[in-house]
């Protein structure tokens, strides 16, 4: 999720691996740490925080070696604190593991260990890694490694350097990226070529379950069963700063389409398919009353809000729970009354949203119990929160919410589906629920896939000064994101209706002058919603709607359509978003608008 920087050569590591890390600087961390051999010494700094005070921790200059690894951590397992930010170490301190991802099997992992009497001197899963390859080292730093990592579940970039073996660094991966950087006489490690593209452009990518060994000469590419690859150098021609997009133009662009992963980020070993039951191991502490809950309260600003109305029909779709969705900077000044056991479930991508975290204090002070879905760990509202569920969906840097937002919603989806089976739905219900979850990643390439469709639609409609967006049910709330998004980046009035709504006003505004987006998949509003598009057509508005694959008579009835893949109904507002998203973003780029960073918004909104 985070940053790896790795070098073994012939120049002084430290002052190459700082500028690596600070080439990463623009992913977001919230600590940081290196780790340099010297001989068979190896010295390490770790500090929470920014790249900077990493730096007066120690003189680059005094620091000798000429191997060594380096990380920014966002964390996922532990608070970001300095004994949890990497390198990590085992009882002796022979093996440094930088990491990025997570173990899943951890916790078992970890019971195993402690009883063989080790300790633990964080709180990461990450620190496992260290211990595995420290009982299994017999002189192959690469074998140990290979043990080591075969017994790990989840998903990891890692690179490793040992005490006993200098000069020697050994990678590795499974779900999160790790490329060799080849130099003169030195090769480098990293989890993104933009940390190190200003030494090399000479690189290897490793696909999951690889390894390689790397000195200053040579590297060797293996599988995890030890069978030697062979694979060509390939020559990046990116520079510095194509590289932190990865080739994209915006990160609002690159998030939008990393969410394939942080949809199954989000799911990741929380799936058990064949009990229909996801599994949450961050509300265990308050399982018991929770599974007794008849009453929530969803509560967030902006996107998250949203994201708590699409939670309500959900919840209404799979539970017995009564629930209501408040935005935060309403509720915090609410004459509170709870019913007993009522739980307040706070959403926020960063965790220091000033209304939701004065709204759960004062849910507290009423006695309410509280969750939260934050993406920051260690954040605020993760701190005061009786329990909650991380995105674990890495930093979101552009300013308008988007992998986050589906993130949420596939959060939602699964807390209501763990409470529902045990409220009311049944074996199947629950089997045929996870096993449409564990297909979203797919389904969000296909829409994604229509990416140059959706751009021409902008192209067509991006002069125009006033949209409208309509929904039902499960769609309403998309239709308000959707009108979001695009009043976020491309300053273009929108706004989002319940399209039941229509007559009740907004038909007055229906004209040609009016591009209309309808969400439409086929779902149990589809028919009302057909009406509402006849009435729009009816008044010369445009209709782009989006609709459900092979969908012949809405496209025949509309001006423009881009297609959604077939899910479950509560499933669909996962891959509706999308569309809207990526027609904000187009808008906004023929404006020439400054997408990552719009006019008058701030990306957390910590002042009231
Ligand atoms: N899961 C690890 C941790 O929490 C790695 C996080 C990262 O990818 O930066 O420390």
């Amino acid at each position: 999720m985070c940053g790896i920087i790795g070098y073994v050569g012939c120049e002084d590591a430290c002052p190459i691996l700082i500028q690596g890390l600070k080439r990463l600087e623009y992913r977001g961390y919230d600590s940081a740490g290196i780790a340099i051999q010297y001989g068979s010494q190896i010295q390490r700094y770790r500090c929470a925080g920014r790249i900077s005070q990493l730096e007066k921790m120690f003189d680059p200059l005094t620091i000798k070696g000429t191997t060594g690894i380096a990380h920014t951590r966002w964390a996922t397992h532990g608070e970001p604190t300095e004994k949890n930010a990497h390198p990590h170490t085992d009882m002796k301190g022979d093996v440094y593991v930088v990491h990025n991802g997570i173990i899943e099997n951890f916790h078992i992992l970890k019971r195993k260990l402690e009883k063989k009497g080790i300790e633990f001197s964080s709180d990461t899963d990450t620190e496992i890694i260290a211990h595995l390859i420290a009982i299994h080292f017999e002189g192959d730093l690469s074998e140990a490694v290979r043990r080591a990592i075969s017994m790990v579940e989840g998903t990891f970039g890692i690179a490793v350097i040992h005490r006993l073996v200098p000069d020697q660094m050994v990678i590795a991966r499974r779900g999160s990226p790790i490329i060799i950087g080849v130099g003169d006489k030195c090769h480098y490690a990293a989890s993104d070529v933009a940390a190190m593209v200003r030494y090399t452009n000479k690189v290897v990518h490793l696909n999951d379950n690889e390894l390689a060994l790397i000195t200053k000469d040579e590297f060797t590419l293996s599988t995890l069963h030890a069978k030697p690859i062979h694979r060509e150098l390939e020559t990046v021609e990116w520079n510095a700063e194509d590289a932190e997009l990865n080739g994209f133009p915006h990160y609002m662009l690159k998030e939008i389409y990393e969410q394939p992963d942080t949809i199954k980020n989000a799911t990741r070993g929380r799936l058990e398919p064949s009990e229909g039951v996801p599994k949450l191991g961050g509300i265990e502490p308050v399982w018991k009353e929770l599974k007794e809950c008849r009453h929530m309260v969803l509560v967030g600003c902006g996107t998250s809000y949203y994201a708590g109305c699409v939670g309500r029909y959900v919840f209404e779709r799979l539970t017995e729970i009564d629930v209501e969705v408040e935005l935060a900077s309403e509720f915090r000044y609410r004459k509170l009354n709870f019913p007993p056991n009522t739980f307040v479930v706070a959403i926020s991508q960063s965790g220091e949203t000033a209304d939701t975290l004065a709204a759960i204090r004062e849910a507290r002070r009423k006695g309410a119990k509280l969750l939260g879905i934050v993406n920051v760990v260690g954040s605020s509202i993760a701190r005061e929160t009786d329990a909650g569920v991380y995105n674990h969906a890495g930093p979101e840097i552009g300013v308008a919410s988007t992998k986050i937002f589906t993130s949420q919603l596939t959060i939602l989806t699964l807390l209501a589906l763990l409470l529902g089976r045990h409220q009311k739905l049944s074996l199947t219900e629950g089997i045929e629920a996870i096993k449409a979850i564990r297909e979203l990643p797919d389904l969000a390439r296909k829409v994604l896939a229509q990416d140059n469709h959706i751009q021409s639609i902008a192209e067509k409609y991006y002069k125009y000064s006033n949209w409208l967006f309509l929904g039902r049910g499960y769609q309403y709330p998309i239709a308000m994101e959707g009108a979001l998004k695009l009043k976020e980046i491309s300053y273009i009035h929108a706004e989002g209706y319940a399209a039941g709504e229509m007559k009740h006003g907004p038909i007055a505004l229906i004209s040609s002058e009016m591009p209309v987006v309808v969400l439409a998949p086929g779902d149990s509003m589809y028919d009302k919603v057909m009406n509402n598009i006849q009435e729009v057509k009816s008044r010369k508005g445009p209709v782009i709607a989006i609709i459900t694959e092979g969908d012949n008579r809405l496209k025949d009835m509309v001006d423009e359509y881009i297609e959604v893949p077939r899910t479950l109904e509560y499933l669909y507002p996962i891959l509706t978003v999308i569309p809207c998203q990526l027609l904000a973003y187009h808008c906004a780029r023929l404006l020439k608008r400054d997408i990552d960073k719009p006019r008058n918004l701030a990306k957390s909104v910590t002042v009231e």
